[in-house]
C-alpha cells in the first residue's frame, strides 16, 4: 500500500471545484464503471458497449464481503446479480470492500476505521486501517447531502474506489476513465454535477504519473432512456425493482421512504428488528423526527411479489439475466429515494 492510498482512506474532503473537461471515451487505456447493479450503472455499461468500448466493472460490497454472504445494509442478491450481469456480457468484475462493512464502521468503539480490500488482476490489494484517529462512531450515517456526516458513501464506496485506483500500478503512466451513473434528474444536488471532470485520483505529476478522468455519460438521460437501453439489450433489472423500489441502493438506505421501510420490515423482519435495536442502543435514530418503526408504520408496504422477494433475498442469482420478453418493473418511475 502506498502513501497515496493512505491519504485517500484517511482524508475525506468534499470535492473541490474543478474544471469541466471534454471526454473522448475512445482515448483511454482503462475504462472503469463503478457498478452497483442499479439501473443507471447498467445503462452506463450498455452505453459504453454500444460505442465499442469494453469497460471493467468495479462493485463495492458495502457489507464488507462477509464470508457467508451475510448482509445487513445491502440486498442479499446484489453481489450475485452483478456477477451474473458481468458474466453475461463477458466483462471483468472486481469487488472492493471495507473490512467489517458499514455495520463495522457504525459500531466502531475506540478504534480506527478498518482497511479497504480490493480485488485486482493479480490478487487482493489493501489500503488504510493503520493510521488515522481512534474514535467512536456508534451512530447511523446522517441523512444529509454532506459526505462528512453522511459517512456511508465515503466509507463504503468513494474511498474504496479511490484506494483501488491509487493502489494499483497498472494505472500509472496511462489514461484511465472512471464512469459513474449519476443523473441530473435524480436530485437538485445531482443537477449541479459536471458531466466530466478530473477524478479525485487524478495525479499526473512525476511521482504518481496517473491521468484519471471522471465521466458521467448518462447525466442528462431521463429515466425512460435508462429503461429503454436495458430493454434494447434484454437485461433483467435487479429484483428489487420488481418489488417496487425505484432505486437499487442499499436495502436499508438512510434515505428510505416510509413505504420502503415498511417493505424492508415485511421482507425481513429480523433485519428490521436488528436495525431498531441499533437505534435504541445508540440512542440515535436514522431519521431525526422518528424511529424506523414509526416510519414504517406511516405507510403500507408495496404489494410484495413473492417471486421477486425470493430473488432479492437470496445470496445467489438464480434467474435469467437476459430475456427476450422484457417487462418494465413495478418500481419504474416510482419513489426513487436515495442519496441526494
Ligand atoms: S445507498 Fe443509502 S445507506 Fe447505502 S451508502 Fe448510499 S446513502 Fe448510504
Amino acid at each position: 500500500m502506498n502513501q497515496e492510498a493512505f491519504a485517500f482512506i484517511e482524508d475525506l474532503a468534499e470535492d473541490a471545484l474543478v474544471p469541466a473537461i471534454d471526454i473522448d471515451p475512445q482515448s483511454y487505456d482503462h475504462v472503469i464503471v463503478a457498478f452497483s447493479g442499479g439501473k443507471d450503472s447498467v445503462a452506463c455499461v450498455l452505453h459504453l458497449l454500444e460505442q465499442g468500448i469494453t469497460p471493467e466493472l468495479w462493485h463495492h460490497d458495502v457489507d464488507g464481503h462477509q464470508p457467508n454472504g451475510e448482509t445487513f445494509f445491502d440486498w442479499p442478491v446484489t453481489r450475485a446479480y452483478c456477477e451474473a450481469f458481468a458474466a453475461h456480457l463477458g466483462l471483468k468484475l472486481y469487488h472492493s470492500w471495507r473490512e467489517g462493512g458499514l455495520e463495522g464502521e457504525m459500531t466502531k468503539h475506540n478504534a480506527r476505521t478498518k482497511r479497504v480490500v480490493f480485488e485486482t488482476p493479480d490478487g487482493l490489494g489493501y489500503a488504510g486501517g493503520t493510521r488515522g484517529s481512534i474514535s467512536t462512531r456508534r451512530k447511523f450515517p446522517a441523512v444529509s447531502a454532506d459526505l462528512r456526516v453522511r459517512w456511508c458513501s465515503a466509507v463504503a464506496k468513494i474511498d474504496p474506489f479511490s484506494a483501488a485506483v491509487a493502489g494499483q500500478d497498472r494505472f500509472r503512466g496511462g489514461r484511465t476513465l472512471v464512469v459513474t451513473g449519476e443523473r441530473r434528474q435524480e436530485s437538485s444536488a445531482r443537477s449541479r454535477y459536471l458531466e466530466a471532470e478530473p477524478h479525485r485520483t487524478h495525479a499526473p505529476g512525476p511521482r504518481a504519473q496517473r491521468h484519471v478522468d471522471h465521466w458521467r455519460p448518462v447525466i442528462d438521460w431521463s429515466e425512460q432512456q435508462v429503461w429503454d437501453i436495458m430493454k434494447r439489450h434484454g437485461i433483467v433489472p435487479h429484483p428489487c425493482y420488481r418489488l417496487g423500489f425505484g432505486r437499487a441502493s442499499c436495502m436499508i438506505c438512510i434515505f428510505s421512504s416510509a413505504k420502503q421501510a415498511a417493505a424492508v420490515r415485511a421482507l425481513d423482519p429480523a433485519r428490521f428488528s436488528k436495525l431498531r435495536a441499533y437505534e435504541d442502543d445508540f440512542n440515535h435514530t436514522i431519521r431525526s423526527d422518528m424511529n424506523w418503526t414509526e416510519l414504517a408504520n406511516s405507510a403500507a408496504p408495496f404489494a410484495i411479489d413473492t417471486e421477486a422477494a425470493k430473488a432479492a433475498m437470496s445470496t445467489t442469482y438464480d434467474e435469467p439475466i437476459f430475456t427476450e420478453d422484457w417487462q418494465l418493473p413495478a418500481g419504474a418511475f416510482g419513489e426513487a429515494c436515495g442519496p441526494s
